[in-house]
């Protein structure tokens, strides 16, 4: 179902702050992906995100923050009659998003964006579409036009098939957790992982040593993603400590790559959910540990 008729601010609405800050670095960079799975149970914070980041892209400021709010793309985005600019949308329900919206999706994908910068798709309530209809966007998600971004909105990730996740670059706003504050024991285990110079067995037994009791678990493992969410965006950003930035988030980028945390922040969110869902912590954490391990050892 398509739905053209939603207002938008174009940052104001954005509770999100860091996450909307880690977009920005991303365009100013030229380093926005073509997919994001915008993750987050609240559909109407995940739309205003979406909408912010479709004004980012857009955008045709030359200098100055963007979005401007100013040019005739914010303008347009911002009066919701942007022509590049599509929103798709569940009807409500499960398996209520079908494969003719995508196929839809799909050949306009392919016509040129009429103001010539580049052409947004955002699904919302993603968690809805059929199988059929997920499996029809793969290709569009692998081989993507030329220009076109996808922000595909889902209240889990979990809702959607692993073929999708896997094309996707994901961005949780689950509960404000971008925003978070990241407790030191966070800090602690995730400079003690990094600074490991032994072996496989010494990273597994300090790491299974923590495995603390499931409430105590959750509080680490969001910690430790937050965190790891954190590094990424400093690392890809290639800011400059301009002083704010303390001693060990400086000694954590020095020891981790931007590919470690990007793989850490999914492994911990994998595992988050796990927890969740009542998983054997024992099991979870020698798993998360293997996991770990091998992004810290894997060859770029
Ligand atoms: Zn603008």
């Amino acid at each position: 179902m398509k739905n053209a008729s939603r207002g938008i601010n174009v940052t104001s609405n954005v509770k999100n702050k860091k996450a909307a800050e880690y977009f920005r670095k991303l365009e100013a960079g030229g380093e926005i992906s073509h997919a994001y799975l915008i993750e987050g149970e609240d559909m109407e914070r995940s739309m205003d995100f979406a909408r912010f980041a479709a004004s980012l892209v857009l955008c045709e400021a030359k200098s100055g923050e963007k979005p401007c709010g100013k040019c005739g793309s914010c303008v347009k985005a911002a009066n919701d009659n942007h022509p590049d600019i599509t929103v798709f949308a569940s009807a409500g329900g499960r398996s209520s998003f079908h494969i003719s919206d995508i196929r839809e999706m799909r050949s306009d994908a392919y016509v040129v964006a009429n103001e010539g910068v580049g052409k947004v798709y955002i699904l919302s309530d993603a968690q809805d579409m059929t199988a059929q209809a997920q499996n029809a966007m793969l290709k569009l998600l692998e081989e993507p036009p030329a220009g076109v971004k996808f922000f595909i909105l889902a209240r889990r990730r979990e809702q959607l098939l692993p073929t999708v996740i896997s094309r996707c670059q994901i961005v949780n706003l689950g509960s404000s957790e971008y925003d978070a504050e990241i407790p030191d024991e966070a800090y602690d285990a995730m400079t003690k992982l990094l600074a490991i110079s032994g072996t496989r067995f010494d990273f597994f037994s300090y790491f299974i040593s923590l495995r603390p009791k499931r409430d105590a678990a959750l509080i680490l493992l969001g910690g430790m993603r937050n965190l790891a969410g954190q590094l990424l965006v400093l690392k890809t950003a290639k800011t400059k400590n301009d002083g704010t930035r303390d001693e060990r988030t400086d000694k954590l980028l020095r020891l981790g790559s931007a590919r470690f945390f990007a793989a850490a922040s999914d492994e911990l969110a994998e595992a988050i959910s796990a927890a969740e869902g009542n998983a054997n912590i024992n099991a979870l954490f020698t798993a998360l540990a293997f996991a770990l391990w091998s992004a810290k050892t894997e060859k770029a």
